[in-house]
Formats: C-alpha cells, structure tokens, sequence
C-alpha cells in the first residue's frame, strides 16, 4: 500500500554562495545508494522544490548533500525564462560530459545559490552526456542550445564550480533588476 508520503518530496533550502559545500566535490552515488529509499525521497524534495525557486535546474549540493545528483526543470512554464525554449524534465546520477562541441556562445546565466546575480558565461552550444536515471540505468544526452548550457552548469555544481568562475568579463556580472533594466 502506498505511504501517504510516497512521491511528495519535502521543500529544500538552497546553500548560497560562501557556504563551503558549493566547493566541494561531489561524490559519485552507487547503485545501492541510489536504490536507497533516503535518497529517492531526496530526489522527490529535489523537484518537489523546482516551483518554490523558479530555477532552470538544481545539484544536490546547492541543497547541502555532496552527491553527484543534479534535476532540471521542464522550461515549459518558467517565468525566469520565458523565450528559451522547451527542455525536457532532467534526472540525471553521476552525470558525465564526454563531448564538448567546439562552437561556443556567450550568454547570460544566473544561480539560486548566488542570489540576485547575473553575467555572461560562455559555453559549448552543444554536449554528450552519460549518467543514470533515477532508477540507476544508463543514459546517454545529446543536448544543444539551453538544454546545454544548464546540463553544463549543473554538472559543474558537482565539481565546485559556479558561473561566477566562468565568467571572462566581470563587467557584465549585474543584479536581476538591473539586468532587466539594461538587457546587459
Ligand atoms: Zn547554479
């Protein structure tokens, strides 16, 4: 019979930039970790919390577990971005990127860990990626264009990495309403 928790998720609070877990290197999960009811139910919190941040995508570090776990939203209906185009639900469990397109674009990324902050990163236009399913089987992404561009820094989440890093010109790093404002 199912629990009246089945599937529910509960609502996760983001680690912001200065907290040292957005640092670190996440682990790899294993199968068992992955099968573990804990972790599953972690997942569910994960995209149980997508509606309450209004992010592109998430790493379970930016929620305080050091694992190689990272969701993407569908972009269907996210007002943070409302001309990018439609990317698919994303689950992905020690996500790696084997291939890196060599064309690359500039664009404007922001982060829920680092609040209130945008700037221009740039990054390949299109990726291979291979990881799990929730359910621990294997994948392989081809992804291009936006579906990219979050694929790539959601898995640099994993490695410590933030958009922050990436960025070549410091002089476009703005705050939300002055990004609006000036289409930077
Ligand atoms: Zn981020």
């Amino acid at each position: 019979m199912a629990d009246v928790f089945d599937g529910a998720g509960s609502l996760l609070k983001v680690a912001q930039l200065g907290n040292p877990i957005l640092r670190q290197i996440a682990q790899p999960l294993t199968q068992e970790e992955l099968a573990d009811p804990k972790t599953q139910f972690f997942i569910d919190s994960m995209i149980a919390s997508m509606p309450e941040y209004s992010a592109a995508g998430f790493a379970a570090p930016q929620f305080h577990l050091s694992k190689k776990i990272i969701a993407i939203e569908g972009t269907e209906n996210n007002p943070r971005y409302p001309e990018r185009g439609s990317i698919p639900k994303t689950i992905l469990i020690n996500p790696e990127i084997k291939k890196f397109s060599d064309e690359i674009k500039a664009g404007t990324e922001g982060c829920i860990s680092v609040k209130g902050l945008w700037g221009e990163v740039k990054r390949s236009t299109a990726i291979t990626v291979e990881g799990w399913t929730r359910e621990g089987k294997e994948v392989t992404i081809d992804a291009e264009g936006f579906y990219a561009v979050v694929l790539q820094h959601e898995i640099d989440h994993l490695y410590g990495t933030l958009f922050i890093d990436r960025m070549e010109n410091m002089s476009t790093l703005a705050f939300t309403s002055e990004h609006n404002r000036f289409q930077i």
